[in-house]
């Protein structure tokens, strides 16, 4: 279920920030069902991430509202891409041109506004978490950053690693905070660094983080 009074303190921690800082949450809702996202928009949640695109849509056409702001967070499979383009007003998890490409292509066709993506890069290293290098990612911004269709707004962070507790956390999610700085002392005007969740929020909030992703502190255990 929803949990409301959470989503409530967690609203007031990001309000008290000082100085004053713009973040916004996801709600990260694959695997809850129709009635946890109304509760969730009941209580003012607009930003949803899903990781599925079937599920996504079977949902977004159940709840048939366009008051809510749909964030495409799991992996994008070619053949998904029309609708992953079509059906979500922002994709993070970019990690390769050609995904780029197909996603722009979608949109400079339907006449809507460029989608806002993010690329996901592999800060640790480990080749179990996808995402570009960190050696390669100011080639792939540099190609996104001509394409039509899409709008790069910043980077997102895989889950950081397991090992080494909060001081590796900390280092994971600084990490990327210098790769976006990197990117904007190139000329890339970027706003997001999408990071952080259930378990590392606040150390990501500390680091930087302009956009959270929470699923289970808000929801509770998942079926997948
Ligand atoms: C599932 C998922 C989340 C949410 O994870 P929680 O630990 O439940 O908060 C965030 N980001 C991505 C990419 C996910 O797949």
């Amino acid at each position: 279920m929803f949990d409301v009074s959470r989503w409530r303190q967690i609203q007031a921690v990001l309000a008290s920030l000082t100085p004053p800082r713009e973040i916004r949450v996801i709600a990260v809702s694959k695997g809850q069902g129709v009635a946890e996202i109304r509760a969730a928009a009941e209580a003012g949640v607009r930003l949803f991430g899903e990781s599925y695109v079937q599920e996504a849509l079977e949902k977004q056409e159940q709840l048939g509202r366009t008051d809510l702001e749909w964030h495409f967070i799991g992996r994008i499979q070619r053949n998904k891409t029309r609708f992953i383009a079509s059906r979500f007003h922002w994709v993070h998890g970019v990690t390769e041109e050609g995904q780029a490409r197909r996603l722009s292509e979608v949109r400079t066709g339907d006449g809507r506004p460029p989608l806002p993506i993010c690329l996901q890069v592999n800060i640790s290293g480990e080749t179990s978490k996808g995402g570009v290098s960190p050696a390669q990612l100011p080639m792939l911004a540099e190609a996104v950053a001509q394409m039509p269709g899409v709008t790069l707004r910043g980077l997102m962070a895989p889950p950081a690693p397991l090992q080494g507790g909060e001081d590796a956390a900390r280092r994971h999610f600084a990490a990327l905070r210098q790769q976006l700085e990197s990117l904007r002392a190139a000329g890339h005007s970027l706003d997001t660094l999408s990071m952080g969740m259930s378990g590392d929020y606040p150390l990501a909030l500390e680091e930087g983080a302009t956009l959270l992703r929470l699923g289970t502190i808000l929801f509770g255990r998942r079926e997948n």
